[in-house]
């Protein structure tokens, strides 16, 4: 099999490029000698320019008439199915996808439709004689396997530490579509006080351990978030106690999250969680033990129980709400 490695990216207005699949599909090429593109369908001019510096690849800038930027995966799978086969890309050895439930959506669309094998949301991906081979871990992140198939593949993937920008800019080549999508199914717009905010596009996380040490606590945490407009996520142990859904889980076989600022609160600071934070977030770390690994990565480290100091925070947040204006920051 000689065809291309495709990186596969769904843009959403407002955010910054994941870069995972396409610096995973670079890689993933570079090593097996292969050509290598990336199809972004609805992107932002800045989303292009991010692709674009990435280098070595041809960034495909897709558009279809009937696309709103909202839609969800269900009418965006049909329109990168068809951007595949009319960029001649259809012959493709393996697709990347952001790892996550929109790229599994689409996986699931793409694997359908091309008759490949879907390997679910993997690391160190290599191409074989036959197929792809790579690792994922499973039950929920205890155990590690490998997993390969022969003949195409599509794989998900948010590891991004992966082949950087190189200096050639990549070309890009525009595709503009047309072709029959699904109906879109109708939304019930919900308040905000009526869900939780998600922890993936958070700006503000607190993210809660093994310390907080019950439900009590989380009731807490989100009595903090809701002041500080923030999600509440936690850590593996927290997940399995049950005080946080499993949607909310911030680590290596969890969520990847990129707020602003994360508050750690009883969190140790494995590499296994922090895996899951963004670079670029500011930590604010609150646990007992002045040695935690979290002190080490925090921007700000308070040792002390969380007991004495969240009530408190949250007392003066509502004592005083023009503390925090998330609006009203400097960028
Ligand atoms: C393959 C694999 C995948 C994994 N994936 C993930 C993942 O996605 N996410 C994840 O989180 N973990 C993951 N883990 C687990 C990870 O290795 C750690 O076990 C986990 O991150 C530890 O969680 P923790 O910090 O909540 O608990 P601990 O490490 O037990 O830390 C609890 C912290 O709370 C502090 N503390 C105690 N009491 C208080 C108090 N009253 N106030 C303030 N602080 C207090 C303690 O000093 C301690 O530092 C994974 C492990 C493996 C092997």
């Amino acid at each position: 099999m000689n065809g291309p490695v495709v990186a596969l990216c769904p843009c959403r207005p407002g955010e910054s490029l994941d870069v995972g699949p396409l610096r995973a599909a670079k890689t993933v090429a570079g090593e097996a000698g292969a050509p290598v593109a990336a199809i972004l369908v609805e992107a932002a001019d800045r989303q292009i320019e991010q692709a674009r510096s990435e280098g070595d690849l041809v960034v495909w800038d897709v558009r279809h008439a009937d696309l709103s930027p909202l839609d969800d995966a269900e009418r965006r799978g049909p329109v990168f199915v068809e951007a595949l086969k009319q960029s001649g890309l259809g012959d493709f050895r393996l697709a990347v996808l952001p790892a996550g439930h929109v790229g599994a959506a689409l996986a699931a669309a793409i694997g359908k439709s091309f008759d490949a094998a879907v390997l679910g949301a993997c690391a160190e991906i290599v191409l074989t004689a036959g197929g792809v081979e790579a690792r994922r871990s499973t039950c929920g992140g205890r155990v590690e396997i490998v997993v390969a198939a022969d003949g195409r593949c599509v794989v998900a993937t948010r590891d991004a530490s992966q082949r950087g920008p190189s200096r050639r800019v990549g070309e890009v080549r525009p595709l503009r579509l047309a072709t029959p999508l699904p109906d879109r199914r109708p939304v019930e717009r919900v308040g905000a006080a009526g869900r939780d905010r998600s922890v993936a596009t958070a700006r503000v996380v607190i993210a809660g351990g093994r310390g907080i040490g019950g439900d009590e606590g989380f009731d807490r945490l989100r009595d903090l978030a809701g002041c500080l407009d923030g999600a509440v996520g936690g850590s593996l142990p927290a997940v399995d106690a049950g005080w946080v859904p499993v949607s909310a889980q911030v680590g290596q076989s969890g969520q990847f999250v990129a707020p602003e600022v994360y508050v750690a609160v009883g969190v140790s600071g494995t590499p296994q969680h922090l895996a899951g934070v963004g670079a670029a977030a500011r930590i604010v770390a609150i646990n007992t033990d002045v040695d935690a690994d979290i002190f080490r990565f925090a921007d700000v480290g308070i040792v002390a129980a969380w007991r004495d100091v969240v009530p408190a925070l949250v007392r003066r947040l509502r004592s005083s709400p023009e503390a925090f204006s998330p609006d009203e920051r400097d960028p």
